[in-house]
């Protein structure tokens, strides 16, 4: 039993103040618990405040003489704190964290600044005016900077005001200037939600059909019955899961609970925020990475006060502080950007249970090809499952073919479109219907070597080759290092040096040259960075003002294009060559999500896959959309390899400067989890063996200068390898060493990027 407790008695939020050391007394025993809220004496004259709890233990650091006992439980904590302060504890013991890491991810950070107001430079003349107005600042050599902005606003004609006088370099008075010429107007766009206000509010029409129907309301029974497993929803590309979302969300809001619905990012569009606009109106708040901290806060502080009942966006919106969280919905829930790449390394499929727990809720996952991994735990009976076969609007599954890129060598075609490819694409283009060309890689093409002697040109830095980019420079995509490309090669001298390897700017170059008729759209994350950059690439294409667009796996996601009859992925094999254990599902999962794009309108649709492994199961599968059969394979590969979910996996991650440090501490920790292992196992029977893998070199065994080692564990129980965790934690608290950097990743998605 814990009789001590550490209290945190300030949520300044600025930063988060160190805990005081309090007693147990006995009769509050049994009510105080992680995350309770608690009246303590504070200070000297030990006035009475309010705290949390957010740790407990059965010895104190303090002497006992010293400490003073909490007075009372607070009751009824009406605030969403008390669940946010148990959620970091959770966060902290499960993936490896400090308190104040995991507190400082889930609590909002309060930023004094007022609230950044985002500008934006519109065009308010008609076009004769414009052009007029051009003509005359084209002759007057003082106006060049009047000239050029009108110029830009010809193409664009809005622009963000930081693009404008940044990139653009247009000062304020130029800009007063046209204003008052009433050329322009200067708007303030608080956030993406205010411009729906520029749109007619719509009535939403939709009923749900039969299946979505016995879904959406067995979700709901067995949530009123009190049956709070999470619920997977695997249901084919345009079943109709939104739908489903949205009619549960409906039934959470009358009862005066609130839903947190979470996307990934990229799949954040207009479209998708429109529908669930239309539905809930002002009652939704959307958080997307393009907004400032300050803004961030303002939607975070509004869910606190009840002004909205939903929040939709990427995994950081798991925190928002409802204080009567109802569900929460994660779409897509497959993708790798539910997991942090920063300490603590949390899960958010794994938090959103958790949290939706603290405050019984419920958690729906949906996704056209759920993680193995969810699926799994679905069969068995962890959540609960729900089939979708068909797609809602009654439009058939697309014909998928597949095509060997072997085959075409063979018949002396080089390039990257095959022979059918090439003759759909013809059809299309005559029939002007639209086409997306998927390819697994950004940039002109990837890495840059000699043909002499096989070097390959890597990033001083990082244990990674540089990738070439149009502009001639060549980039390290880990650390941002950049150089101009070589003319020879360093090690032999040889004139043979050049890149290897497809990227979208290389097939938006050669599509354009071999279908000069076509009208070509690029989307991947050198296109996508400025603000609202694939909001716009995707309207325009969704308003068929290009007949092609090509791009990285960005554009798989939720994108629904009524025109596009033909899906051409153009080396499906990219993403199996990964070396982690989950290259199989990610490449399935691209393939059927790629595939789902095509024919989604009246018009059926159409997929060639080109690859150099048509036999492999993935691709295989991913072109049949089966789903049920690829995780059989997939699973028993698992299974006798050892991988998750059949079994838990840690990965320790050291990154170091010093090489020979390394090494040694590495060695270190290694003999004390030995240690550990062979104690827990002499403690209880042969079963539940830990396995130990390296310590070995990362895959990437060194980035931005650090160099890297990891070692693996695998076990049956989950809690071995917390357990190891925190003996190497407590190991490291005892042992300070600031060279050295302990990572823990509990998920082993690999999802590294490259
Ligand atoms: P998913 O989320 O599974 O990809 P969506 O919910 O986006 O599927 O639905 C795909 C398309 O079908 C959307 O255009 C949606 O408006 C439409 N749709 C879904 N359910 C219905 C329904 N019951 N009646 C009419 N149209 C529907
Ligand atoms: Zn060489
Ligand atoms: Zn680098």
């Amino acid at each position: 039993m814990s009789k001590y407790a550490d209290v945190i008695v300030d949520i300044s939020h600025e930063k988060v103040d160190r805990p005081f050391e309090y007693i147990i007394p006995a009769h509050l025993e049994e009510q105080i618990h992680c995350g309770s809220q608690v009246f303590v004496p504070f200070g000297r004259g030990n006035k009475q405040i309010s705290g949390f709890v957010i740790g407990m233990k059965e010895q104190a650091d303090f002497a006992k003489e010293q400490l003073k006992s909490i007075l009372s439980v607070v009751e009824k904590s009406t605030s969403a704190d008390g669940d946010m302060i148990a959620l970091a504890y959770y966060i902290k013991t499960n993936y490896g964290s400090t308190m104040n890491q995991a507190l400082k991810t889930v609590l909002p950070v309060k930023k004094s600044a007022d609230p950044v107001q985002e500008k934006y430079i519109s065009l308010t003349a008609d076009e004769r005016t414009l052009q007029e107005a051009i003509e005359k600042y084209s002759k007057d050599k003082r106006s060049v900077a009047k000239l050029r902005l009108l110029q830009e606003l010809e193409k664009e004609s809005i622009l963000p005001y930081e693009i404008v006088r940044d990139k653009l370099n247009i000062a304020r008075p130029t800009l007063s200037a046209l204003e008052k010429e009433q050329l322009i107007r200067i708007d303030i766009k608080e956030n993406l939600r205010d411009a729906f206000h520029m749109k007619d509010k719509q009535e939403y029409t939709i009923t749900l059909n039969p299946e979505q129907k016995r879904i959406a309301e067995d979700i709901w029974n067995r949530y009123q019955n009190g049956d709070l497993r999470p619920s997977l929803i695997r249901g084919v590309t345009g079943s109709g899961k939104t739908e489903i979302y949205i009619d549960i969300i409906d039934k959470v809001i009358k009862e005066k609970k609130q839903a947190i619905v979470l996307i990934p990012e990229i799949a954040l569009t207009f479209q998708t925020v429109l529908r669930f606009y239309k539905k809930f109106g002002e009652r939704i708040s959307v958080i997307h990475s393009k907004l400032t901290q300050a803004q961030k806060h303002d939607q975070l502080e509004k869910a606190k006060r009840g002004q909205v009942d939903i929040i939709i966006g990427p995994r950081s919106a798991l925190f928002s502080p409802f204080p009567n969280l109802g569900v929460i919905i994660i779409d897509e829930e497959h993708e790798g950007t539910y997991k942090n790449e920063n300490v603590p390394r949390y899960i958010s499929r794994e938090v959103a249970i958790e949290r939706a727990r603290l405050s019984r809720g419920f958690v729906v996952l949906g996704s056209a090809t759920p993680s193995v991994e969810s699926f799994y735990k679905a069969e068995q009976g962890e959540y609960q499952l729900y089939n979708l076969e068909h797609r809602a609007t009654g439009a058939s599954l697309p014909d998928v073919q597949i095509v060997d890129l072997r085959d075409e060598l063979n018949a002396g075609n080089r390039s990257m479109v095959s022979r059918k490819l090439d003759e759909l694409i013809l059809d299309r283009l005559e029939k002007k219907e639209q086409i997306i060309l998927f390819i697994n890689r950004r940039g002109y093409s990837s890495f840059v070597s000699c043909r002499n002697c096989g070097t390959a040109i890597k990033c001083p830095h990082c244990d990674v080759s540089l990738k070439y980019h149009r502009n001639g420079k060549l980039m390290c995509h880990y650390c941002g290092y950049e150089t101009s490309m070589v003319k020879t090669c360093p090690s032999c001298g040889s004139k043979y040096i050049g890149t290897f390897g497809t990227g979208t700017q290389k097939v938006e170059e050669e599509i354009n040259k071999r279908y000069p008729q076509a009208v070509t759209l690029r989307m991947d994350a050198d296109t996508t960075k400025k603000k609202q950059g694939h909001e716009e690439i995707l309207s325009a294409f969704a308003n068929q003002e290009a007949d092609i667009l090509i791009g990285t796996q960005m554009i798989v996601k939720g994108h629904d294009f009524p025109n596009v009859t033909l899906v051409g992925i153009l080396a499906a094999d990219l993403s199996l060559y990964n070396s982690d254990y989950m290259a199989a599902e990610r490449t399935f999962q691209l393939l059927t999500q790629a595939a789902g794009r095509a024919g989604r309108g009246a018009k059926k649709g159409e997929v060639i896959i080109q690859t150099y492994s048509p036999e492999n199961y993935a691709v295989r599968l991913g072109a049949e959309q089966n789903y049920k059969e690829f995780y059989k394979y997939e699973l028993s590969y698992r299974k006798l390899l050892g991988y998750p979910p059949v079994i838990n996996m840690l990965g320790i991650l050291f990154a170091c400067e010093n090489e020979t440090h390394l090494t040694q501490k590495c060695n270190e920790i290694n003999l004390l989890i030995e240690r550990r292992i062979r104690a827990k196992e002499a403690a209880r029977a042969a079963q539940n063996k830990i396995q130990k893998i390296g310590p070995s070199e990362d895959v990437i065994a060194k980035i931005n200068d650090k160099y890297r080692k990891m070692i693996y564990l695998k076990a049956e129980d989950y809690s071995d390898l917390t357990d190891i965790k925190d003996t190497i934690e407590t190991y490291m608290e005892e042992n300070p060493d600031k060279q050295i950097s302990i990572t823990f990743d509990f998920s082993m998605m690999g999802n590294r990027k490259g």
